[in-house]
């Protein structure tokens, strides 16, 4: 153990410090890192309860009473600088808060080659090739890397979600009721008793301290987990209304709308490559349509629900071609699916069959989406 890392470690009990190792060229050298106190705090941003605090001098820190303990600041967070505790609350860093006055941080004072210093520093400079582009969060460091030679060494990770099965039917599952009241299919207001567990999942379900989990709904101003809560709050309240006055109808569908909006917003994190393309709105919004509107063409026979189907699979295979070309089956479950969008022209009830081929593509995509996820973090080496 090393003394700086041991000595965060007896003081707050988490593993807040973390020390790669670099092996080049017969020398080692290491890189010290834990939470950057950025100044673009994205963690902060992405915390629904508002528990994440910037104070005035910079440093930014986890109010443990006011975590729901969602996990949402880990994802948002490029330099994996937040650890769940026992109690299901988040932790990291917090720059020895209450010591700074009386002493250094722990990990500064018992360095003992004096390599880790700490004070007000002019300009930040973290633009080293091992660690994410520091644009993302401006993160409050300076690194000296050692003289004359170049670390080898990569951001870039990947890994699975826990839980891949239930995100996928959360994300799936929520589009396709937009789609469905959008449609305005059979017995549609009955949407609000699926958004009723829906919402339960997003703010109880989230959280591991679920005596809390109201504050999902904390911070309106910049997480989209909390907006998608309030919105779709909102959609299941009027569409249940709608039922005795049908002008709520309107307003529900808005809601709705923007419930959805929020939900793929939450993956648009620039610590997260593979989420972060155009592709995650088409597709997200892709389900809506191209799964609901053969079954509303065989209702309405409308012919132009079967082209919205067709148009906006077509451009989900521009976005595949453009932006995820290595899911390959997805482009072909597209093609495959506009070619099967001639069936219920000829025979109307054989509309199960594009429906079911755009359900495969969209649970495809969610799998690769979910189990493939690209993500910065403390550099491999
Ligand atoms: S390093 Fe991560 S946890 Fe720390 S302030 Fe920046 S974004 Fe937040
Ligand atoms: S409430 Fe969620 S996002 Fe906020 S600090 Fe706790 S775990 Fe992180």
């Amino acid at each position: 153990m090393y003394a700086y890392v041991d000595a965060c470690n007896k003081a707050y009990g988490g593993n807040w410090r973390v020390l790669p190792v670099f092996q080049f060229e017969g020398a080692t050298t290491a890189l010290s890192i834990s939470c950057n106190h950025c100044d673009n705090p994205v963690c902060l941003k992405a915390c629904p309860a508002n528990a994440i605090k910037k104070e005035r001098n910079g440093i930014v820190y986890v109010n443990q009473q006011e975590c729901i303990g969602c996990g949402y600041c880990q994802w948002a967070c490029p330099y994996e600088a937040l650890h769940f505790t026992k109690d299901g609350t988040m932790s990291k860093c917090h720059l020895c808060m209450d010591r700074l006055g009386k002493g250094m941080p722990y990990c500064v004072e018992s360095c003992p080659t004096g390599a880790l210093s700490f004070g007000w520093l002019g300009e930040s400079d973290a633009q080293v090739n091992y660690l994410a582009p520091p644009s993302i969060t401006k993160p409050r460091f300076k690194i000296i890397p050692p003289r004359d030679m170049k670390i080898v060494a990569s951001p870039l990770k990947e890994k699975s979600e826990s839980n891949v099965k239930g995100l996928i039917a959360f994300t799936v599952g929520s589009e396709i009721s937009l789609g469905y009241a959008l449609f305005k299919l059979p017995y549609y207001p009955l949407l609000s008793f699926y958004f009723w567990p829906r919402l339960f999942l997003l703010s109880v379900g989230h959280a591991k301290v679920s005596s809390r989990s109201i504050r999902v709904m904390f911070n309106l101003k910049t997480s989209w987990l909390s907006r998608e809560v309030l919105f779709g709050g909102l959609a299941s309240l009027l569409f249940l209304l709608e039922e005795f006055f049908y002008v709520l109808y309107y307003p529900a569908l808005i809601f709705l709308g923007l419930s959805v909006i929020s939900s793929f917003m939450i993956y648009m994190l620039k610590s997260r490559p593979s989420w972060y393309s155009p592709d995650t709105p088409i597709s997200f919004l892709g389900t809506a349509f191209t799964t609901i509107s053969p079954i509303a063409f065989f209702l309405s026979h409308q012919l132009s629900l079967l082209a919205l189907g067709g148009a906006w699979s077509l451009v989900e295979i521009i976005s595949w071609y453009l932006y995820k070309r290595d899911v390959r089956i997805r482009g072909v479950l597209n093609l495959i699916y506009l070619v099967s969008l001639m069936l219920p022209l000829i025979t109307p009830f054989t509309c199960v069959v594009p429906t079911t081929i755009a359900l495969l593509s969209e649970i495809y995509h969610r799998t690769h989406f979910f189990k493939k996820v690209k993500y910065y973090g403390v550099p491999k080496y």
